[in-house]
C-alpha cells in the first residue's frame, strides 16, 4: 500500500509534524490531529487523485513545509484504518512500514469486503440520498399522492402494490434498510430483525387481546418515533466519513490485536459528541415501547413492570421517570433488552450534555465526569477510538429499535384490516441468490405465512 510523507508546521508554535499518509481507496476524507507541542487541533480534508497517486491536504491551523529537517513529531494518517498515535519524531521510527499496513494484514481477505461495503455506502450516499430522504419526508408528512409517484419512480419491483398505508410503510422501510444494508452489523439480518419479527408475531398469536391493547396505547406515538429515528439516520449519513476506521474494526480477523493504544485521524471528539447524545435521547424517549413489549412477553400484561425499583410498578410509573432511571431497566435480562443493551452509556451521555468532560487530543483520551463534578476521584476515561465505537454501536441499536417500531406499526395496520404486500420493493425476479437476499426471502416467507394466518383469523 502506497504511503506519502508530508511535513506540516503548526501555525501557533511552529513545531513540525511529519505525517505519513496512507494512499487508500477513498477520494477524500477528513483529517484531524492535535499539535504535539501546543495541543491545538489541526484539521483538514485530504483529497486523493487515485489515477496520479497524489494527495493534497488543505490544513486549518498548519501549513505544509518542504523538508523534514528539525521535525518534532510524527503521526500516521489514514481515512480507512486505525493508526499509531502522535509520537515524538525519530527518523529511524519513520522508516518502518506504518501501522495501517499491518492493519490490512490483520483483516486478511475481509479487507476487500470492508472496502466494498464502504464504497457501496458512499456511492449510495453520494448519488441517491436526496431521493431516499424525500421519500421519507413525504411519508412523514402523509403526503401520499406524491409519495406514491416517487416510490413508483424508484422501486425496481413494479409489481409492488401501493394501495394503502401498510404498503407505503413496508415500501419505505424496505428502502431504508436497503440504503443502510452495507453498513449494518452482520447480526442485523441474521439475528436482530428476525428476532423482532418472530417475537412480535408470537406475542400477537399468544395474547392477541393484550397485544391489541398495547397497539392501541402506542399507535399515536409510532409515527413520531419514525420521524425521530429518521432524523438520526440523516445525521449518521452526514457523519459516516468520520467513522470509517471504526466501521473497519468489524473486519479484523482477530480483534484482540487491536489495542486501545491505536489512534484515529479522521475525527475529533467534537465532531461526534452531539451525534451520541442525540441518538441516546431519541432511544430513551422511545424506550417505553421496548419495555412494554418486555412486560407483555415476560409478565403477560404490557403495563406490569419487572421488579427493579419500588416506585416503578406500572408502565405509567415508568414513563414519569427521568431518562437515566428509564435506561436502568435495560439490563440485558429480558428478551427485547438485547436490541440495545449494553449500548446506552448514561454516564457518558450525562457528561456530554453537562459539558463535564476533558479531551486530551494529543493522546486521544477522553475523561468524563458523569455527576458533573470535575473534581471527582478516578473519573472514567475512554480512548477516542472507543468513543467512536460507542457512536457506531448506539446507531446500530437505533436501527434495531427501528425494527421494533416498524413491526409494531405493521401490526396496527393489520389490526385495522389493511392487506399487506408479499412483494419486496427490490426484488424484480428470483435470480439473486446473495446471502442477504436469502435472508430476506426467508423473512418474507415467514411474514407471508403469518399474515395469511392473521387474515384468516380476522375474517373469522
Ligand atoms: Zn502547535
Amino acid at each position: 500500500m502506497a504511503t506519502m510523507r508530508k511535513v506540516v508546521k503548526c501555525d501557533v508554535c511552529e513545531s513540525k509534524t511529519l505525517v505519513r499518509i496512507q494512499i487508500g481507496w477513498l477520494d477524500s476524507h477528513p483529517v484531524r490531529f492535535n499539535c504535539g507541542r501546543c495541543g491545538i487541533l489541526i484539521s483538514g480534508t485530504l483529497i486523493l487523485n487515485q489515477i496520479k497517486g497524489t494527495a493534497f491536504i488543505e490544513f486549518e491551523n498548519a501549513t505544509e513545509v518542504g523538508n523534514e529537517d528539525s521535525t518534532n513529531f510524527y503521526i500516521e494518517i489514514s481515512g480507512e484504518l486505525l493508526t499509531e498515535k502522535l509520537q515524538t519524531y525519530k527518523y529511524e521510527n519513520t522508516l518502518f512500514p506504518p501501522f495501517f499496513t499491518s492493519g490490512i494484514d490483520m483483516m486478511g481477505e475481509n479487507f476487500g469486503i470492508f472496502k466494498k461495503k464502504t464504497l457501496q455506502f458512499l456511492m449510495k450516499k453520494e448519488n441517491y440520498w436526496p431521493q431516499y430522504r424525500r421519500i421519507n419526508e413525504l411519508w412523514h408528512r402523509k403526503n401520499y399522492n406524491y409519495l406514491v409517484s416517487e416510490l413508483k419512480k424508484y422501486i425496481p419491483n413494479k409489481n409492488f402494490p401501493l394501495n394503502n398505508e401498510l404498503h407505503f410503510l413496508m415500501a419505505v422501510h424496505q428502502m431504508n434498510i436497503e440504503f443502510l444494508s452495507s453498513v449494518l452489523d452482520d447480526q442485523f439480518f441474521n439475528k436482530n430483525s428476525s428476532l423482532v419479527m418472530n417475537e412480535i408475531i408470537s406475542l400477537f398469536e399468544r395474547s392477541p387481546k393484550e397485544f391489541g391493547k398495547l397497539i392501541d396505547y402506542f399507535s399515536e406515538f409510532l409515527h413520531r418515533y419514525e420521524e425521530k429515528i429518521f432524523e438520526c439516520i440523516e445525521v449518521f449519513v452526514e457523519k459516516f466519513n468520520y467513522m470509517i476506521p471504526v466501521f473497519g474494526l468489524n473486519f479484523y480477523q482477530d480483534k484482540s490485536l487491536i489495542s486501545n493504544s491505536k489512534g484515529i485521524t479522521t475525527v475529533a471528539f467534537n465532531d461526534l459528541k452531539r451525534f451520541y447524545i442525540d441518538v441516546y435521547e431519541v432511544l430513551t424517549e422511545m424506550l417505553e415501547l421496548l419495555i412494554a413489549l418486555n412486560n407483555l412477553k415476560h409478565r403477560g400484561n404490557f403495563k406490569t413492570m419487572k421488579t427493579k425499583r419500588r416506585d416503578v410498578v406500572t408502565l405509567e410509573d415508568y414513563v414519569k421517570k427521568n431518562k437515566g432511571a428509564k435506561a436502568e431497566f435495560l439490563d440485558g435480562s429480558e428478551t427485547f433488552d438485547n436490541l440495545l443493551y449494553p449500548n446506552l452509556n448514561s454516564k457518558l451521555r450525562n457528561a456530554i450534555s453537562h459539558y463535564t468532560y476533558r479531551v486530551d487530543g494529543i493522546n486521544q483520551i477522553i475523561t468524563y465526569y458523569p455527576s458533573g463534578n470535575e473534581k471527582m476521584k478516578d473519573p472514567p476515561t475512554m480512548s477516542l477510538v472507543e468513543f467512536v465505537q460507542s457512536c457506531w454501536n448506539i446507531f446500530q441499536s437505533l436501527i434495531n429499535f427501528a425494527e421494533l417500531v416498524y413491526q409494531t406499526r405493521k401490526m396496527t395496520y393489520l389490526k385495522q384490516g389493511l392487506v399487506p404486500s408479499f412483494e419486496h420493493v427490490f426484488q424484480v425476479e428470483k435470480k439473486s441468490i446473495g446471502k442477504k437476499s436469502i435472508n430476506k426471502n426467508k423473512i418474507r416467507r415467514k411474514n407471508a405465512k403469518t399474515s395469511k394466518r392473521k387474515n384468516r383469523k380476522q375474517k373469522k
